[in-house]
């Protein structure tokens, strides 16, 4: 663990300046200011020596805790035996990550193109379903989040992270997340593809009916629409199956995989699909580039990250229904405020009564050491992200301090 005695106020001092200062105190007034020294499994140490129990996680990217050692352990020894590697070429690493996701990935997905992030390889997915129909139309979610680059911002529901880099990319049409009938009337022979995270993260944390996923596919085939499932967030554990999809059995045409893909350790991303969609690059090999794509060193942690994700699930599960039996507790003892809890596997929903309580929430845990955030599209609706190492001693702790901050809401 590193020693530094930097705190929250020198920090702001000596470097707030160079992230913008007027960003920087609106960070520090709002309470949520974190100077981070170390993370080691559920926990995040701050330069002031405070302990704080991760239920972040980034979403999803510290899965499986933070440092988590068989993938610190992977990371160490493939800086030293492998080379960074070279986008246009190819190795043993790249090669058995690939084939960990098509073992692991539903049906017929088996061809990948390598990405950094979750927002680069969500555009690569629409530039690809493109390419493979030559159609335009883009169908997404409503109240979504795909990232923040061109095609991925142009699907997001929070106009606050849109409105200032508009116009962008035309042809995209919102339809109502859930909704059989609002996918039916909008998907023709005019529809490239249809994107879908399999939870809405980023608004009401809610999952689709059984039928909804099945009966997607359906319109999609009917169309020849390609489906692009958004696993960034639900994908590596996060729902209960290794790839949120497997909830409903339904395969995709390309899914998205980011965050938790590499454990948390190394900035990797994939996007994975039916190998005829490559099919329209034709001759040429190298008809997107990305330079910083699947180092060998990032495709060994990914690939380690995916056989403990495996391992853990079984456990994880078991420990994901004790916190859904607190957090139904809590639900029925302070009614006036906590509303109700959704939970879909490892993900948890917290229905607040307004955006006031859950900001309460949100700043009251945060000031008793545990870190949870509301979604950028409904500060009423925190999200639970445990990681898949969670223990009956972090339950208890969340328990704890989550009655606590309960009782101070009004
Ligand atoms: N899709 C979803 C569902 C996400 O939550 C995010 C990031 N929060 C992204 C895509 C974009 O990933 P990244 O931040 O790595 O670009």
């Amino acid at each position: 663990m590193t020693s530094s005695a930097l705190t929250r106020a020198r920090f702001i001092e000596r470097y707030g300046r160079f992230f913008g200062s007027q960003r920087m105190a609106t960070i520090q007034n709002l309470g949520y200011l974190l100077v981070e020294a170390w993370g080691e499994g559920p926990y995040i140490f701050d330069a002031e020596g405070n302990r704080y129990l991760d239920l972040w996680n980034v979403g999803g990217v510290n899965s499986l805790g933070h440092r988590h050692p068989a993938v610190v352990r992977a990371m160490e020894e493939a800086t030293r035996s492998q080379d960074y590697g070279s986008l246009f070429f190819f190795s043993e690493a790249k090669g058995q990550l690939a084939e960990a996701l098509a073992r692991t990935t539903p049906g017929r997905l088996e061809a990948t193109l390598p990405a950094v992030t979750g927002s680069e390889a969500i555009d690569q997915a629409i530039k690809l379903a493109r390419g493979a129909t030559g159609r335009t139309e883009v169908l997404h979610g409503d109240h979504g989040y795909h990232g923040t680059t061109g095609f991925a911002l142009t699907m997001i529901g929070a106009a606050d992270m849109r409105e200032w880099a508009e116009p962008l990319i035309p042809d995209f049409r919102a339809i109502r997340y859930g909704d059989v009938e609002s996918l039916h009337e909008a998907i023709s022979e005019r529809t490239a593809a249809v994107v879908l995270e399999p939870v809405r993260t980023d608004y009401d944390g809610r999952a689709p009916a059984a039928d909804y996923f099945p009966e997607v596919r359906r319109l999609c085939d009917e169309h020849g629409a390609k489906l692009i499932v958004d696993e960034v967030v639900t994908g590596m554990g996060r729902l209960g199956h290794l790839w949120g999809i497997d909830h409903w059995r339904v395969e995709p045409d390309i899914l998205v995989t980011a965050k938790g893909f590499s454990g948390g350790m190394y900035p990797i991303s994939a996007v994975v699909m039916r190998p005829e969609i490559l099919d329209f690059w034709g001759a040429n090999p190298y008809r997107n580039i990305s330079s910083y794509a699947w180092s060998n060193i990032g495709a060994i942690v990914a690939r380690t990250a995916i056989e403990e994700t495996e391992r853990l699930l079984p456990q994880a599960n078991a420990m994901g229904d004790r916190l859904a039996a607190v957090l139904d507790d809590l639900a029925v003892r302070y009614p006036n405020a906590l509303l109700s809890v959704r939970r879909t596997g490892l993900l948890y929903a917290l229905d607040f009564r307004d955006e006031a309580a859950g900001m309460l929430f949100i700043l009251g845990m945060f000031k008793r050491g545990v870190v949870v955030v509301a979604s950028s599209q409904n500060l009423a609706v925190p999200k639970l992200y445990p990681p898949l190492i969670l223990q009956n001693e972090q339950i208890a702790e969340f328990a704890e301090k989550a009655e606590d901050t309960l009782k101070t809401l009004p």
